[in-house]
């Protein structure tokens, strides 16, 4: 299958990160451990880890980096309150109810960011609370929570924050020098243009140190998986070895597209002339300017008889795009992602093809 991916991950990777895979790696040889401990260190740096953080990394997609964050860090006498405006927000709070953890969701509406001072009031008037978890760039939509805001609250009021930054981890900076965050949980396949099978959380050590024992779950402890990287720098079960391989040479690539900043810089270019392109098709944006990000853009699906999502996914496959449906209950949409190793050239191909195919969809049929 070839093309390009405008989807929120897996997504379009280059030639180079791909290539990358083509070696096999013995998982306890010394040039595999150093390959660990790189890959480490890159994402502490892009995370602004200094002494305090440390990431950990967890085989398998992002939410097995959730489920592992969550079993290990939300400990016996801890309360989670989980922020939620979209699919991923609900995720969490599932997540943390099945590993047994106490939680509760603080709700908005899916096109409606977390409200720092609804979270404020919430936290004073339920002191038993102890963690908050927020998504940092909702996918359901692509809107993206004030960060800095909801970080302030939660540490002015004493309690810690666990941030589900998989879909603006590498493009949204964070620098845990100065963010009060206890962890961030991120993967290989989105920001990073990485490929998929690799989760990862930057955790404050202390909080770490004080978390054995606590995850129900034997291949999900984040403690112990971190333990078991800093004795002797291996992982403890099978490491996805060829994923690693792409991510260490993906990490290299991002910096060399000018870090955290080239890559919101390129992705802020695609999405303003995706948006563009669809407001000259009478396609609207479904939330206003000041909440999207330049990730994943959400547009209301044309209103009319002629308009057929599934038709139009496939007039575009065809041709190697594909795009990604629409995840919001109220109303009918479909999403562009604007991430990913693709060319100035392949967005202008894709929404070339994406006007010929609402033309055609609106053309009448010749009668037979
Ligand atoms: C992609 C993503 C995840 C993880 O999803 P996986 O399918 O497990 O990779 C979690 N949260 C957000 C906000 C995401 O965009």
């Amino acid at each position: 299958m070839s093309g390009y991916l405008f989807t929120p991950g897996p997504l379009t990777t280059t030639e180079t990160v791909r290539q990358a895979m083509m070696e096999d790696w013995g998982s306890r040889d010394a040039a595999f451990i150093r390959l660990t401990r790189e890959t480490r260190e890159g994402i502490d740096a892009i995370a602004g880890a200094g002494a305090t953080h440390t990431t950990v990394l967890m085989q398998g997609s992002g939410t097995f980096a959730v489920e592992a964050a969550l079993a290990t860090l939300v400990g016996p006498r801890d309360r989670l309150l989980v922020a939620i405006n979209g699919e991923y927000g609900r995720r969490i709070e599932k997540i943390a109810a099945r590993m047994g953890k106490a939680v509760e969701p603080l709700s908005f509406g899916d096109t409606e960011p977390v409200d720092p001072a609804r979270l404020k009031a919430h936290l004073e008037a339920n002191p038993e609370i102890t963690q908050v978890a927020v998504v940092h760039l909702e996918t359901t939509t692509g809107l993206l929570n004030p960060l800095p805001e909801i970080a302030s609250v939660v540490a002015e009021a004493g309690r810690r924050l666990i941030l589900d930054s998989m879909a603006a981890f590498g493009a949204y900076a964070i620098d845990l020098r100065t963010l009060p965050c206890a962890a961030v949980i991120a993967s290989s396949n989105k920001g990073l243009h990485g490929t998929p099978g690799i989760g990862f959380v930057v955790a404050e050590k202390a909080l770490l140190e004080r978390c054995a024992g606590h995850s129900p779950s034997v291949s999900l402890d984040l403690h112990d998986q971190w333990r078991g990287f800093e004795s002797n720098g291996q992982w403890r079960f099978t490491p996805p070895t060829h994923i690693l391989a792409a991510l260490h040479r993906a990490i290299a690539e991002h910096a060399a597209d000018g870090g955290t900043e080239g890559r919101r810089a390129l992705y802020g270019a695609n999405a303003a002339k995706v948006t563009a392109r669809m407001e000259a098709l009478g396609i609207v944006p479904t939330l206003p300017a000041e909440l999207r990000s330049s990730v994943i853009l959400t547009f209301d699906s044309p209103d009319a008889p002629w308009f057929d999502f599934k038709s139009l996914y496939d007039r575009l496959a065809a041709q190697g795009f594909r795009i990604y449906p629409g995840k919001l209950t109220q109303t009918e949409t479909f999403r562009i992602g604007c991430i990913g190793a693709i060319p100035p050239e392949g967005f202008d191909a894709m929404l070339d093809a994406f006007e010929a195919a609402i033309a055609d969809m609106k053309a009448p049929k010749a009668a037979e």
